[in-house]
């Protein structure tokens, strides 16, 4: 079966960052699996797999506008202290390297990184942790099939790689 929209496709990659270091994988054995087409995976990603078949060995890189984005400084943003203590996240331990749920422009919800702590004010970087990374993947297409019905009303994979429960 060729990929197509609406197929299930279950791969097998490793994710290397420019460095060589590998962030993300899924084997033969436990496979990623995802609904080719409807915006699952970055666009690019997917492109790449479009009208290949079982057996197909992919070995690409996404640049950073392909991937998640360039990094901008405009997205390290600084927030009052009081906000976070008095307002919101009680719960959060304002230090360095821990993460914030925020809200970007667009109102999409995104975890902010806590770069900076003064007596005054929290630097959260707002950046998807991917941005500005090339994202070298390499890896196997291990199976395709149609998604059944069910699936594409849910809008995630059923079985093998994907939801088992819910
Ligand atoms: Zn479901």
């Amino acid at each position: 079966m060729i990929i197509s929209e609406n197929n299930v496709v279950s791969l097998s990659y490793d994710l290397r960052l420019a460095t060589g270091k590998i962030i993300d994988k899924a084997t033969a054995e436990d496979p990623l699996a995802y609904i080719h087409g409807v915006g699952m995976l970055l666009p690019h990603f997917e492109a790449q797999l479009h009208e290949k078949t079982v057996g197909y060995k992919f070995d690409f890189t996404l640049t950073p506008e392909n991937g998640y984005g360039e990094r901008y400084d405009e997205n390290l943003v600084e927030f009052p202290k009081s906000m976070f203590l008095e307002g919101g996240f009680p719960e959060i331990d304002i230090t360095v390297g821990n993460f914030v749920p925020m809200n970007d422009s667009d109102g999409n919800q995104l975890q902010g990184k806590i770069t900076e702590v003064t007596a005054e004010s929290v630097k959260v970087d707002l950046n998807h942790p991917l941005a500005g990374e090339s994202l070298h993947f390499v890896g196997e297409v291990i199976a395709v099939r149609p998604a059944s019905e069910e699936e594409l009303a849910h809008g995630h994979v059923h079985g093998e790689g994907g939801h088992h429960h819910h």
